[in-house]
């Protein structure tokens, strides 16, 4: 088969070590039943071993030779190739209790997270590698210079753990930067819901929009309608102070209050 030339504008840089390969495949753990849905198979390298653990296995990807590459190399009642952007399947359609995995474009990285949210009910777990700097974000506890506007909206969305670095040397052609593997886990039903999803969305975007700030320069002309002492957050603090459970009492304050 040809050699294939990576494509920056997919974010292809294909994984080659078969050590970490293999300490990926590990972590996933597949069961032979399971509903897995790889996003980005690239040339293979995650793909193989999982198929060899699997009775079948969802495969989105973009490029195109690639997605030819791979409908030549596997039988379609093993591998179903689905050609396409993963930022715009509808996950729901593969079923339930899905489990997602990638080596992930790190160019749609984050909105991807965020479009993923949106499925996460059908959702058992996901195991993503992305740059190691989103992953730290991702988990950051309030405080951390980490801390940000994703690390609250996914952090009450799921369970999530750091796994290990995976070094830029791991790939062909190797990245500028340490990747990291992470596991996500939806939570349930029981898990802390804000009153409306939007409006919360509204208030963590603007209270991080100028991190700097403290949160009474930052909140505008919603300051006033805020009671300070009932939700325990100070008019000083900045937006990296506030946990995800003070900002969804802080967001339910302000929409009970009338604030849109
Ligand atoms: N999984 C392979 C590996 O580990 O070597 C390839 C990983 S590479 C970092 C990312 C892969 O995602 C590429 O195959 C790329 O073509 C594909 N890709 C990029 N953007 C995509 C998108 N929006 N939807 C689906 N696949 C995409």
């Amino acid at each position: 088969m040809a050699a294939h030339q990576a494509r920056k504008r997919f974010g292809q840089n294909f994984l080659v070590d078969a050590g970490v390969i293999d300490a990926i495949v590990r972590a996933i753990d597949p069961g032979r039943a399971d509903c897995m849905i790889e996003i980005g198979p690239g040339l293979s390298a995650l793909t193989a071993p999982l198929l060899q653990r699997l009775d079948r296995l969802t495969v989105i990807e973009i490029d195109r030779d690639l997605a030819a590459r791979l409908r030549t190399q596997y039988p379609g009642d093993r591998l179903r190739v689905v050609e396409g952007d993963a930022l715009e399947v509808d996950f729901e359609s593969f079923g339930e209790r899905l489990r997602i995995v990638g080596n992930l474009p790190y160019n749609i990285s984050t909105p991807l997270l965020f479009a993923l949210m949106r499925f996460a009910d059908c959702v058992a777990d996901q195991h993503f590698m992305l740059q190691r700097e989103v992953v730290d974000r991702m988990v950051a506890a309030p405080g951390s210079s980490d801390y940000s506007r994703l690390s609250v909206m996914l952090q009450l969305r799921y369970g999530m753990r750091k796994l290990f670095d995976v070094a830029p040397e791991s790939f062909d052609p190797p990245p500028r930067v340490v990747s990291a593997i992470v596991r996500m886990v939806p939570l349930g039903p029981e898990r802390l819901q804000p009153l409306n999803a939007d409006f919360f969305e509204k208030v963590v975007q603007r209270a991080f929009s100028q991190r700097r700030k403290m949160l009474r320069g930052v909140m505008g002309d919603w300051v006033r309608a805020i009671p300070w002492d009932e939700l325990g957050i100070e008019p000083t603090w900045r937006a990296e102070q506030v946990s995800a459970p003070a900002f969804v009492a802080l967001a339910d304050a302000l929409f009970r209050a009338g604030v849109r």
